[in-house]
């Protein structure tokens, strides 16, 4: 379809059925927002007035783009350092859950009663062996609990440092 072009440039108006390229100096033109019957039936003043009006929306148009683009990147920065902050918590809850998981392991396996030494010991807290072995089984569930709930926090975490990651 044949539209009107404007080259501000060059300072002349067109008619092309193509991608509005100047015929005099090959740079791309605006479009004029009119049809050729509408073009055409415009007097001088007319023409002049679209060709302006064309021109200056183009100006107002092209800054809009630049200041969202603008806007786009830094909303990019910002998001980008919230998902490393993210990651980071992550890395530290995943440090705390194995600390949990290696003491509530030591609770489990480690068990040592000396009658005699005393620094030999090892979970033990009281005399009597049974007694100590469920205080070692209360305090094995205790810290694997706390595992998963730091191993649970932290990958909430990474969840959202990777969605912070891919807003944009
Ligand atoms: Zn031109």
């Amino acid at each position: 379809m044949e539209k009107v072009f404007y080259c501000h440039d060059c300072n002349i108006s067109f008619i092309q059925d193509g991608d509005g390229i100047c015929p005099r100096c090959g740079k791309k033109a605006i479009v004029l927002p009119v049809s050729v019957d509408q073009w055409n039936a415009l007097d001088e003043a007319g023409k002049e007035n679209v060709k302006r009006a064309a021109f200056n929306n183009r100006e107002s148009n092209s800054q809009v783009a630049i200041s969202a683009d603008k806007k786009v990147s830094e909303n990019g920065k910002k998001t980008e350092s919230i998902s490393r902050t993210l990651y980071v918590v992550a890395a530290v809850m995943y440090i705390i859950c194995s600390a949990m998981l290696y003491k509530g392991y030591d609770k489990l396996t480690n068990y040592y009663n000396s009658e005699n030494y005393i620094s030999l010991n090892k979970n033990a807290y009281v005399g009597g062996d049974a007694y100590n072995y469920i205080i070692n089984g209360t305090y094995a569930t205790s810290f694997f609990v706390l595992a998963m709930g730091f191993l649970i926090t932290g990958t909430l975490f990474i969840l959202g440092g990777i969605y912070f990651k891919n807003k944009k």
